[in-house]
């Protein structure tokens, strides 16, 4: 067991399962079961003894493999090896990676074109990859925004692709401010389309309410069908 200042960090076996446990500061026990192989951790508070935090888990087991269940029963897209001739989904279509002698990493006719010195270093392509991925993202809202913007009397004052766990988008409803995920530009432009109003309508509307939806069913009558990619596109954020 790891003492790290006022923290406890050790494993527990219990019913097949591996358990990290960590102790901390805090009020309420939580427990999360991780996509995409199951891995299961439990954040505790500090005081509690570890009996009594075997007594929490065991009550939550059969919720545990229900959750390790399901994500067993997810397909999850292998991770790329960024490889030549790979398939790579960008704004909804497939492109095989060629190594070709360009700067940095682009679509070119029906190719995604990767410079060849980063032949074998994957961070690197990755990187690479992330930058053309902001870029169409951000030629995405500059076209789309101006034109959502009038259609809902709206004003957006900035915009930003950023990596996120767990969201497709975010508003910022005080300073008017939408992120779109960088996972997002792998989506075809009509998926993306659903998020970006979807992050508008906050501008109007905070809460997913009735009211909210009635905007999106204005607004984008058909955003149910859009979005469907999002589930069908490989990662998948609940
Ligand atoms: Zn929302």
């Amino acid at each position: 067991m790891a003492t790290r200042r006022k923290e406890k960090h050790y494993t527990l076996e219990m019913d097949g399962v591996s358990i990290q446990v960590v102790q901390k500061s805090m009020r309420s026990i939580r427990f999360t079961v991780y996509p995409p192989d199951g891995r299961v951790r439990v954040a505790a508070p500090i005081h509690l003894s570890r009996s009594e935090i075997k007594d929490y888990i065991e009550r939550r087991l059969p919720w545990i493999h229900k959750q390790k269940e399901r994500l067993e029963s997810m397909d999850f897209v292998p991770e790329p090896e960024y490889s030549e001739g790979e398939l790579h989904y960008i704004l909804g279509r497939k492109y095989p990676l060629r190594f070709a002698g360009v700067r940095s990493t682009a679509l070119n006719g029906r190719s995604l074109e990767v410079p060849r010195s980063l032949r074998g270093q994957k961070t690197k392509i990755q990187r690479s990859m992330d930058g053309l991925y902001r870029t169409l993202l951000k030629e995405f809202m500059e076209r789309r925004i101006p034109v959502w913007e009038k259609a809902m009397s709206v004003r957006v004052n900035a915009r930003g692709v950023r990596k996120m766990k767990t969201l497709w988008g975010s508003c910022n409803i005080r300073t008017h401010r939408i992120w779109l995920n960088l996972e997002l530009a792998r989506m075809s432009e009509k998926c993306i389309e659903a998020i970006l109003v979807h992050e508008m309508v906050h501008l109007k509307e905070r809460l997913h309410n009735r009211r909210f939806y009635s905007l999106m069913d204005r607004y984008l009558p058909d955003w149910k069908e859009r979005e469907k990619e999002l589930k069908e596109g490989g990662i998948r954020y609940y």
